[in-house]
């Protein structure tokens, strides 16, 4: 039987509402006047884009919200996104000397999401980009975190910055990709508009390698900036595979972030292959969107899982199951769809994994959501960017002061540089490798600043706080420029 939607669109905007809801002014206010302002402040420490944070929390204590978002999104432009996709656990939260006073941390996330929605709710600009401009111009492929980061810098250095995604929208896996319950996509919209209003122009729907060829860009612009992230899932290599109830978890993410919530397909009985942070994401979803069993199934023990455990444990709390030290072998077909998985038990020696002889059995499923890790991009690359040099992992290299490839004028960060970190993360990356960037430009620079010609800056569209409901479909029109 091919997969149905099994819930109601009332049912299932409940149950994926947001897991961090806001704090109210007050409650912001209560929150802010618990920290103690340290000096050398760790949770700084342990922030990626070195925020600083007790700058901006004393802000929100004294009333002056505006300005506590300005000092989040100087440092870093994505903090909206930041605030609710951070796994702030093990970052600035993890951090907090509250901690070592055996107190709860401050919660540096909601009163970063209090700062950042203030400003967004009211269309107040912070970040503004010199009138006077450089003259040069920067072409960024991918308008993820990375390429959002990069972009924005550079535009504050003056820069003309392009921006070039193959998706419909910009904003990356922070648009298509993170859980529903901890980000609506209207935030990261949001958040590419406010970069636009930098001066940066977005061509969505335009594909480097197909609709435009690097070739171009490298005559055209005086820098590249790669933020292309990884592909789609890996393939599992087993019989049934292609099998239309076998999907990358990543697409089935990408429904819930582009179809109406009602009709988005769930298996009544799914399993999801791979323990990272996907597949904690895709069990949780699938069980909030009705499906009525939903089992994790890893070859390796708990121990070695990648997903964090305040992951796992809302995973658990969600009911999903775990199937541990078993491995898929055969996804079972009836009639052209799924209607089971054959599995087998496996055994770790020398920290390699095999399969026990004779331990096969089928479990009945009706989806199976693959989250066995993306892709590298090496090979699209290496056919975009003859000469670019890649690594045994199929990671860019880079020089990790300044992030240029072994090409002279690209650079790059994010995914496609690390294999796979967090948004903030790749927002320090390609806000370093704009840095890296504007060093090149400098040496460049034969004569003076010129005056540029302004840039098509749109003004703040009317109501674009975060509180009104827009989905990816509504918005990709308004976006869409190739
Ligand atoms: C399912 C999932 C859940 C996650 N959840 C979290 C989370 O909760 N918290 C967290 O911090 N991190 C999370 N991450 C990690 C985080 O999303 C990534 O680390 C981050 O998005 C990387 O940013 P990026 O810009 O490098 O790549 P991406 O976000 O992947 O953006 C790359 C962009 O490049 C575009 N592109 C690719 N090729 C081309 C081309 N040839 N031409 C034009 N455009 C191109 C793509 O369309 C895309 O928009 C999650 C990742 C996944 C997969
Ligand atoms: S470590 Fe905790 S208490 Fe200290 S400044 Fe940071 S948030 Fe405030």
């Amino acid at each position: 039987m091919p997969i149905q939607p099994l819930v109601d669109a009332a049912t299932a905007t409940a149950a994926l509402a947001d897991i961090k809801p806001p704090l109210s002014p007050q409650e912001a206010r209560v929150e802010a006047a618990r920290c103690l302002y340290c000096f050398d402040a760790p949770c700084i420490m342990a922030c990626p884009t070195g925020i600083d944070i007790p700058a901006f929390i004393k802000k929100i204590a004294v009333d002056n919200v505006t300005g506590a978002a300005r000092t989040i999104l100087e440092a870093n432009v994505l903090g909206a996104s930041c605030a609710r996709v951070c796994p702030t656990q093990v970052l600035c939260e993890g951090a907090c000397v509250m901690l070592d006073l055996e107190k709860e941390p401050i919660q540096i996330g909601r009163l970063q999401r209090h700062a950042t929605d203030h400003v967004a709710a009211r269309g107040i600009q912070v970040l503004h980009a010199p009138a006077v401009k450089s003259g040069k111009r920067v072409a960024v492929i991918g308008a993820g975190p990375a390429g959002l980061g990069c972009a924005a810098e550079l535009a504050r250095l003056g820069h003309a910055v392009t921006v070039f995604d193959r998706k419909p929208a910009g904003g990356g896996l922070n648009t298509y990709g993170i859980a529903y319950y901890k980000m609506k996509p209207e935030v990261s919209l949001d958040e590419v508009r406010m970069i636009e209003r930098l001066g940066v122009e977005f061509r969505t729907g335009v594909e480097v390698g197909r609709d435009v060829q690097a070739a171009d860009l490298e005559r055209d612009y005086d820098a590249i900036f790669l933020g292309i992230g990884l592909g789609g899932a890996n393939r599992l290599g087993i019989p049934g595979e292609d099998l239309p109830e076998v999907i990358d978890a990543l697409d089935f993410i990408e429904w819930i972030h582009t179809r109406p919530l009602a009709d988005v397909p769930v298996g009544r009985r799914v399993a999801v292959l791979g323990c990272g942070n996907t597949a904690i994401d895709a069990v949780t979803q699938a069980l909030r969107l009705g499906a009525e069993r939903a089992t994790i199934v890893y070859r390796r023990g708990r121990e070695d899982m990648s997903a964090y455990d305040f992951e796992y444990e809302l995973a658990k709390s969600d009911g999903a199951h775990f199937l541990f030290h078993a491995a898929p072998v055969e996804v079972v077909g009836e009639s052209g769809h799924v209607a089971g998985l054959r599995l087998a038990r496996t055994e770790s020696r020398d920290g390699r994994v095999t399969s026990v002889p004779g331990s096969e059995w089928v479990e009945p499923v009706d989806l199976v959501l693959k989250a066995v890790g993306q892709e590298k991009q090496a090979a699209l690359l290496q056919r975009i960017f003859p000469g670019l040099a890649i690594d045994s992992r199929g990671r860019v290299e880079h020089d990790p002061q300044t992030m240029r490839t072994s090409l002279p004028k690209v650079f790059a960060g994010g995914d496609c540089t690390s294999g796979g970190r967090e948004v903030v993360n790749a927002v320090a990356e390609g806000k370093k490798a704009a840095r890296g960037i504007h060093r090149h430009l400098a040496g460049d620079t034969v004569s003076g600043p010129v005056q540029a010609s302004r840039l098509g800056v749109a003004g703040p569209p009317s109501g674009s706080g975060f509180d009104r409901p827009i989905r990816v479909h509504e918005l990709e029109a308004a976006l869409h420029k190739g």
